[in-house]
């Protein structure tokens, strides 16, 4: 099967256009350093020729190796083939394929023609980055590395300790102390091993850059590691096939090192290029109040970002030092959407709020999308007749913590119908 290492043509540097060789162990430009992005390119005359979205509609699987043509991978070894009946040969092989569900409560709440939920929440470790860390182990592979590290804020660790789990390689991973405990655990079990960093994940950030170096592991991290956005990606491609081809008007996805926000653009700039989606969507990168550096950089019209100290509930989205600014920041910009701040009160208030319109249960970071929604949809920014796509990016079992700070007590009884009695008298005098 033709993958996209097939017709990877280089890599080119965001910030000063130089171009490089595919390699996997090429991370960024050598001339701009760390702040050299690389961003691969590919062939889409040779992928359109040899390719088309008939033969795609033939493939029975789900997962994200349907778009394999744009994938930078080597050609899939047995756990990436294609198995309609869902018998799988690895979890590797399980990762993407995620439903987009229709939100037509929300839709008519926000008063716009059609809302649609991407669930990436049921990825395989429950976020999207899996379809990164899929992708970041198969290269790691290809550098015949035997160890693979990131540091991360807990989803991306997460996805990495179980897609290394999958094809049998040794995961070492660095995170903030305070991760939440459901990552940590999933850490654990998937026999990573984990470093709690006493520090923000930006220190985590660089202390795993400077151990990738030293003992020569090959290195995942966001907004460095130039495939993770190759593998995110395929969220859109499958939006795209989801909706018949037809570019969604908006797509709301919320960012912290702007890397998934990249791969979300990456997806449609590569559907567009291929002539099966007409349009670009308008993209709209959603952040956290507290952890606003994007925001800030967009509004005052430039590449060049602030570090701060960023503190917000959605912890997955919590980055003083996004890793991947200049492509974010395109990312919105060349499709004429937005960046939007929202509040931890809003944050929290949108997941039962969506857990309840669309029966998508997310993560802080996930529902934080969906608050942006109501934000755009409460400043009269929205049109009758959009369609919208919200990407939820992780699962509500990730942090049940916050969640439970989002709605009340369940009512404690007695196991006798005199007590549920009075509990449900209780409920009613509220409602009345
Ligand atoms: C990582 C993550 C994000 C943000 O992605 P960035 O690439 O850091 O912008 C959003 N939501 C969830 C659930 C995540 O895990
Ligand atoms: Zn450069």
């Amino acid at each position: 099967m033709m993958t996209g290492l097939d017709y990877l043509t280089g890599m080119r540097c965001l910030r000063c256009g130089r171009g490089y060789p595919p390699a996997p162990t090429r991370y960024v430009c050598e001339v701009c350093g760390d702040d050299g992005n690389l961003d691969a390119q590919y062939d889409y005359r040779r992928i359109a020729a040899d390719w088309d979205r008939d033969a795609l509609a033939g493939d029975a699987d789900p997962a994200m190796w349907r778009y394999a043509p744009l994938l930078p991978v080597t050609a899939p070894p047995a756990y990436l083939s294609r198995s309609p009946l869902g018998s799988k040969p690895s979890t590797l092989a399980t990762v993407g394929g995620t439903p987009l569900i229709a939100a037509p409560r929300i839709a008519a709440e926000v008063g716009v023609r059609e809302v649609w939920i991407k669930d990436d929440g049921r990825n395989p470790t429950g976020s999207l980055k899996d379809r990164a860390s899929a992708v970041a182990v198969l290269k790691a592979q290809e550098a015949e590395a035997r160890v693979i590290t990131t540091a991360s804020s807990g989803n991306a660790a997460a996805a990495l300790a179980g897609m290394a789990a999958a094809v049998g390689m040794r995961a070492v991973i660095f995170v903030p102390a305070t991760a939440p405990s459901a990552k940590v655990a999933q850490l654990l079990v998937f026999g990573a091993d984990v470093y709690l960093v006493e520090g923000t994940y930006d220190q985590a950030f660089d202390l795993c850059l400077a151990a990738a170096r030293e003992y020569g592991w090959y290195c995942r991290n966001t907004g460095y590691n130039p495939y993770t956005v190759e593998g995110k990606k395929s969220v859109s491609l499958e939006i795209g096939e989801q909706l018949g081809w037809q570019a969604p008007d908006r797509v709301l996805v919320s960012v912290g090192d702007g890397n998934i926000i990249s791969g979300v653009w990456k997806g449609f700039h590569d559907l567009h290029q291929l002539g099966w989606m007409e349009r670009m969507p308008r993209i709209y990168g959603i952040q956290a109040a507290g952890s606003d550096v994007l925001c800030t950089a967009w509004e005052a019209e430039t590449e060049t970002i602030t570090p701060i100290v960023a503190h917000t509930v959605a912890d997955s989205i919590s980055v003083g030092q996004p890793r991947d600014a200049v492509r974010a920041l395109r990312a919105v910009r060349t499709t004429g959407g937005e960046y939007v701040r929202v509040g931890d009160d809003e944050i929290l208030a949108a997941i039962p709020s969506l857990a309840r319109g669309a029966a998508v249960f997310a993560e802080p970071s996930g529902a934080a999308a969906y608050a942006g929604l109501r934000a755009l949809a409460a400043v009269g920014k929205l049109d009758p007749d959009d369609r919208i796509v919200v990407i939820a990016t992780g699962s509500g079992l990730k942090d049940i913590a916050s969640a439970m700070k989002s709605v009340g007590q369940a009512a404690r009884i007695e196991p006798s119908l005199g007590s549920l009695d009075r509990a449900l008298r209780l409920v009613a005098q509220v409602v009345d």
